[in-house]
């Protein structure tokens, strides 16, 4: 047992590699991101450089073990890096963080040992991972979902439609969860890994959305899409299981998403409000402007913690469950009150583009939606503490 695990060391102190691996990010988003992030999000398109630059410095790959050439990093550097990255862009935040504690995760825990030769290393090398269970019947209540799976000899044939998908443009590889038996209920459903190209899928229609417009989210179409017995990932009728412990996992990534997009948010708004005057003083020396913004900076702090000790219990092999449903609630509550008063402080020119905080907080309503709502993190804490 560490020095961390006997409960020693400060939640957010950093051991030393951590700290480098911050800075590390923390200049890579400042450099490369941060200039493109406005014409990203007017484009609605990823930049394809900065995609090959995160595959480069294996933020692509933190969870994916050196053994297949990835970075084999720990969840919480996971998490360090997609709350850095979206201090930025949530956008490219929520690429690393659904490659990592989604598609990664899942391959890592559920894979056969020749699944993982076959596909770990493409996730490392420059493969895009994206993850399918949501459908335009099936949200919240994820289980419900109609994608069918029949077994034809060695394969199986998928039909039906996938809604919502991140990652799903530039992805090269689909975590698809679907239902072998529609009358099992929860029971019925598998997961397949599906190859972009494979005969009978495609993408449909691609969302024009409010915030995170970078980040692709697509529709995906299978019509009779055969694939492989042998792209099985787990079980048959144990879909459900690795849908729902790497959704636990990867809710605490949305919340380190939600926790960089207010520490970013909240950076402008004190940087503006030390720069602006107005009645012959700066913002910041009014008293009403130091105190909104102390107040926001106190709740990003209980937000990090929460996060950070999601991720450590995660890591340290501890039950997270009700702490990663309340950072993931808590966070993205955070995150709207904070970019909503960072365009408040920088008055008419936070409503206009010019500054990053507009984009923030269009950004910033995802954190409530996806992942489950923050009405299914409720019901999570709920059973969790009644
Ligand atoms: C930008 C974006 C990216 C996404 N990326 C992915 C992805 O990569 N992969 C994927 O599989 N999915 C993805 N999703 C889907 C996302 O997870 C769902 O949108 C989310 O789970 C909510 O489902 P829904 O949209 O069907 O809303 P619904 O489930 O219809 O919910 C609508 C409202 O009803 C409330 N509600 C529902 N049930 C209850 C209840 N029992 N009690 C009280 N209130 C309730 C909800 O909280 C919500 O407020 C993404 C969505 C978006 C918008």
């Amino acid at each position: 047992m560490d020095e961390r695990q006997r409960g020693a060391i400060p939640l957010t102190q950093l051991s030393e590699d951590e700290q480098m691996f911050r800075a590390a990010v923390r200049r890579f988003a400042a450099e490369q991101i941060s200039p493109l992030a406005r014409s990203m999000d007017e484009a609605q398109a990823m930049d394809a450089g900065v995609v090959r630059q995160l595959f480069e410095l294996g933020l692509m790959s933190i969870a994916v073990p050196e053994a297949y050439g990835g970075a084999g990093g720990s969840f919480f550097e996971a998490i360090l890096a997609v709350e850095e990255i979206s201090a930025v862009d949530p956008a490219v935040g929520v690429l690393v963080d659904v490659q990592n504690t989604l598609c990664a995760n899942a391959l890592v825990r559920w894979a056969t040992e020749e699944q993982k030769q076959r596909w770990l290393p493409r996730l490392a090398a420059d493969t895009v991972g994206a993850y399918a269970l949501s459908e335009a019947v099936s949200g919240s209540d994820a289980f419900a979902l109609q994608t069918r799976a029949v077994r034809q000899g060695d394969d199986y044939i998928l039909n039906g439609q996938k809604l919502w998908i991140t990652n799903a443009k530039e992805a090269g590889l689909f975590v698809v969860f679907v239902t072998v038996d529609p009358s099992a209920g929860y029971k019925g459903i598998t997961a397949f890994v599906v190859e972009k190209g494979a005969a009978g899928f495609s993408l449909g229609r691609k969302e024009d959305k409010l915030g995170i417009r970078a980040s692709s989210t697509c529709e995906l179409v299978f019509r009779d899409c055969v694939v492989p017995a042998g792209q099985m990932l787990g079980e048959v009728g144990k879909g459900y299981k690795i849908a729902i412990e790497t959704l636990n996992e990867g809710r605490i990534g949305i919340g380190a998403q939600m926790l960089g997009l207010a520490s970013g948010a909240w950076d402008h708004a004190a940087r503006w409000a030390k720069e602006r005057k107005q009645f012959g003083k700066a913002l910041a020396e009014f008293q009403a402007m130091q105190f909104q913004l102390a107040e926001m900076a106190t709740e990003i702090e209980a937000a990090r913690l929460m996060v950070y000790n999601a991720a450590r219990l995660k890591d340290a092999g501890a039950d997270f469950l009700k702490e990663a449903a309340m950072c993931k609630f808590f966070a993205s509550q955070v995150a709207e009150k904070v970019a909503s008063l960072a365009v408040e402080v920088f008055g008419g020119a936070g409503f206009v583009k010019d500054h990053p905080v507009e984009k923030l907080y269009r950004d910033a309503k995802i954190g409530k939606i996806y992942e489950g709502t923050s009405f299914m993190q409720l019901a999570t804490i709920a059973k969790s503490v009644l």
